[in-house]
């Protein structure tokens, strides 16, 4: 259960880029958040340095005895990685990965919605008309990082990239995701694959998700091919409610959800562990965005609304519909940054942020 001490301990990860930029926003926003409430939540932050930089310098993003300092925490508040020169498998699995897996943050959940003063991309969609939880399988998949290379750089050369999906992962991430559709209004759940063409794994994750669906019988659950699904977001948008996916199409259809909500720029991840045994880490979705770097115009907003996701699953519920309704009033008052068509940086958008919190309490 969450904790009932209001008091947390934050390690904060800005790591490259943007990541440390949007990082120390959402770090002040927090900070304004615990004065205006008068003390009933308190945070400890805790500054760590791991990046593209450190890698570069010493051939390692985690330092020895790092994941034992990391567990410690409350939870991981991650701005983004990935460098020019490092290639991006490195870096992926070098630091967020090398978090995730030992950590066993196996659920990944992004929610995407149409903030007040965007625009979607949809024609005739406006705010409200898009409201989705997209939970995305973590822990192994697609992404297992199994296979392997042989004759390389042959002609005949052969790499495999072998997808590994085990009943017990499957399973708990699908009850984790009926658990979220449970607890919301339409209590909806679009169960998502591809089992026409692969019939090993994907036709395992139907038999689970019928399974599951028994276990709660005030879901409605369909199913949907992944293909299709892309089409049913862009043409029926308001037929969806919470969806559950692999590593894979998980990864590829919340890219495609933030897109369609307006920017990657508003967008929040929560990579959690849902049995509560290790610190979850909360993170916005867009990466580090080096074309912007150190400008000042990064939009903060995605991880504005990561940190309403982190403080909701630390326990502060009120707290964090608090902070969503200040930043969709900010936002609904036209301070926007570049990416969203305004004029704002990320100082100002901060600081209205800030200003939205102090007279909300
Ligand atoms: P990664 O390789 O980790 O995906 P990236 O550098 O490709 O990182 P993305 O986050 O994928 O960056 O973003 C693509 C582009 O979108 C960026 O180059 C940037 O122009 C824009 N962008 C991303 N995040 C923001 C933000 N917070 N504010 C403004 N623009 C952003
Ligand atoms: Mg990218």
């Amino acid at each position: 259960a969450p904790s009932s001490k209001h008091e947390y301990s934050i390690a904060c990860m800005g790591a490259d880029g943007i990541g440390p930029e949007v990082i120390g926003a959402g770090v002040e926003v927090l900070k304004a958040m615990s004065e205006a409430s008068g003390g009933a939540f308190k945070f400890h932050f805790e500054d760590y340095d791991w990046s593209s930089e450190t890698y570069k310098k010493l051939g390692k993003y985690i330092p020895d005895g790092g994941l034992d300092r990391l567990k410690k925490h409350d939870a991981i508040f991650f701005g983004a990685v990935g460098a020019p020169d490092v290639p991006d498998h490195i870096s992926l699995w070098g630091l967020r990965l090398a978090i995730c897996q030992p950590l066993q943050q196996y659920a990944n959940v992004r929610p995407t919605k149409i903030l007040r003063g965007t625009e979607s991309p949809l024609r005739n969609a406006k705010t409200g008309d898009l409201d989705w939880v997209i939970v995305r399988e973590n822990s192994e998949g697609e992404y297992a990082g199994q296979g392997g290379r042989s004759h390389q750089g042959q002609p005949w050369e052969t790499a495999t990239e072998v997808s590994i999906f085990t009943r017990h992962c499957v399973e708990r991430l699908m009850r984790f995701a009926f658990e979220i559709a449970q607890k919301r209004e339409r209590k909806h759940i679009t169960v998502v694959t591809k089992s026409n063409a692969q019939r090993n794994g994907m036709v395992m994750w139907d038999e689970v998700a019928a399974q599951v669906a028994k276990e709660f019988p005030d879901v409605e659950m369909d199913k949907m091919l992944v293909d299709a699904m892309t089409c049913r977001m862009v043409l029926q948008p308001k037929s969806i409610d919470t969806v559950v996916a692999t590593n894979l199409h998980a990864d590829i259809l919340s890219d495609l959800a933030a897109a369609l909500a307006g920017s990657i720029g508003i967008a929040p991840t929560s990579n959690l562990d849902p049995t509560r045994q290790h610190p979850s880490m909360f993170e916005p979705i867009h990466g580090s965005a080096f074309d912007i770097t150190g400008k000042g115009v990064a939009n903060p907003v995605g991880t504005f609304w990561t940190a309403a996701e982190m403080l909701r699953w630390l326990g502060e519920e009120t707290a964090a519909d608090k902070l969503m309704e200040c930043i969709e009033e900010v936002c609904g008052n036209g301070i926007l940054t570049r990416d969203l068509g305004g004029t704002a940086n990320t100082k100002e958008v901060t600081e209205a942020v800030c200003e939205a919190v102090r007279k909300s309490y």
